[in-house]
């Protein structure tokens, strides 16, 4: 090793996702050079004290919709950036007349001229047959995971399961990874229209038309669509006990299928409805304040059954929302009430304050769920995910004394609204390092728009799994 480095973090607790111990790590260009006690390390052009502070793998948001009618790549990233993240794998979908591997190049530049973030790319497929050809060439674009909707039949994204069996045995041959929206939307669709013929449109009257055991449905569908044509499952936004059983019982027989959940099912219920409105209008709805649903995902999170816990950011303007207060399905002119809600900047918040400080579980699950199952599945790691010599140098050191509450005032995002103001956490970013540069630095960004890189991916490892304590 040369004797003198650009970089050290002197001093504080770092995070794997295996445990957490005392040391200091050398950073020299964009990546992790030396991991050791402060003795043996060199000296170093710039020093970072982080005694007192925990200092985990940069954390990463794999589910997040950025766009023109969300926050674009340049907002979205500049508000994750404020929020604790370092990379982000957004959706990207094909406009009409796209195949995937423009839709590839058209997304890498916009994100490239914006992001602050690293990012890479996960691309919704809708069911058009056409679009089918193009995977092998996004694939080697550095596209590996690929999502389908089983719902949303009046959006138009709705597959049905034969397009999806042969989306998914092309995913197979080329090695990637199908992410699925498991509810049925046929029967979510039916109990729709008939909650509208019969008058029942108030926000409260939406999440029964989608229950849980639709989620579970469709899990048991995915997983047997996985087990035909030979694809790993990813299921994204996973909401239900039901859904996690079906899950469970998947993976006891070793197959790839795996499962995200959000801050949202963790933390939130249907009662939700009635404060919010169509504001809290998700996909899959927030599950009734009664049932076994939150209890039951923190639980399998912990126990590694869930692997990751992702945001679903999709912020809409509270106008675009409005028309839900009337009718929480369709507007007048029969369009779907968008749902979604901006979950970017609560991400790490939530996953440390609720996670680690509230329910007690180890800072290292915490690496595991926004760091080292993410950048496994989604065919980053080693580069990114993990704290070790060769890894990128991208870090997110938390101040665990911090004490503070949600306040929309504080968020960057263009939603104006947040279903947790007003909540109380302890613990939060206070700083952030990609490819060894300072991003955040105490509520500060020191890196400009088009800092983030495009990050080609590769195929699925699989994530780490078993009890976290
Ligand atoms: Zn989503």
């Amino acid at each position: 090793m040369s004797s003198r480095v650009d970089l050290i973090l002197r001093g504080g607790t770092l995070v794997t996702a295996a445990d957490a111990y005392e040391a200091s790590v050398a950073v020299e260009g964009e990546r992790i050079v030396a991991i050791g006690p402060d003795a043996v390390l060199p000296d170093a052009e710039r020093e970072i004290d982080v005694r007192g502070k925990l200092v985990f793998p940069g954390a990463i948001d794999c589910h997040i919709h950025l766009g023109p009618e969300y926050d674009d790549w340049r907002g979205g990233p500049h508000a994750a950036a404020h929020a604790g993240l370092t990379t982000l794998v957004g959706f990207g979908v094909p406009e009409a007349g796209e195949t995937l591997p423009q839709a590839v190049h058209r997304l890498r530049e916009e994100a490239s001229r914006g992001s602050v973030l690293d990012f890479g790319f996960h691309l919704i497929l809708p069911p058009q047959p056409d679009l089918v050809d193009g995977i092998p060439e996004a694939v080697r674009l550095g596209i590996s995971s690929f999502k389908l909707f089983m719902t949303y039949k009046k959006r138009g994204r709705m597959c049905s399961d034969e397009f999806i069996c042969r989306v998914m045995e092309r995913i197979a041959a080329q090695g990637g990874v199908t992410q699925l929206h498991c509810e049925n939307g046929e029967v979510v669709d039916y109990l729709e229209n008939k909650a509208i013929a019969e008058g029942r449109v108030r926000p409260a009257d939406f999440p029964p038309t989608c229950p849980d055991w639709i989620e579970e449905e469709a899990v048991n569908r995915a997983v047997k669509l996985g087990a035909l044509t030979g694809s790993p499952v990813y299921v994204v936004h996973l909401s239900s006990q039901l859904g996690l059983e079906r899950i469970k019982q998947a993976q006891a027989t070793g197959q790839r299928v795996w499962a995200e959940t959000c801050p949202q099912y963790l933390l939130l219920t249907d009662a939700e409805m009635e404060t919010w409105g169509p504001l809290a209008k998700i996909g899959p709805p927030l599950r009734p304040a009664g049932g076994p649903d939150r209890e039951a995902l923190w639980r399998g999170a912990a126990q590694g059954f869930v692997s990751t816990v992702a945001s679903d950011h999709s912020p809409r303007s509270q106008a675009a929302k409005a028309p839900g207060w009337k009718n929480i399905f369709v507007d007048e002119a029969g369009q779907s009430v968008p749902f979604g809600s901006p979950s970017v900047e609560t991400l790490v918040p939530l996953v440390y304050g609720e996670g680690v400080v509230k329910r007690g579980l180890p800072p290292s699950w915490m690496a595991r769920v926004l760091a080292e199952n993410p950048a496994r599945i989604f065919g980053l790691y080693p580069r990114k995910g993990v704290i070790r010599v060769g890894a990128d140098a991208d870090f997110l050191i938390v101040d665990p004394e911090a004490a503070w509450t949600i306040r929309v005032a504080d968020q960057k995002g263009m939603a104006g609204w947040t279903l947790y103001e007003g909540w109380p956490v302890k613990g939060r970013p206070w700083m952030t390092l990609l490819r060894g540069q300072v991003v955040l630095n105490q509520g500060k960004l020191e890196q400009a728009p088009g800092y983030g890189q495009y990050l080609p991916r590769g195929g699925p490892v699989p994530p780490i799994a078993g009890a976290a304590r």
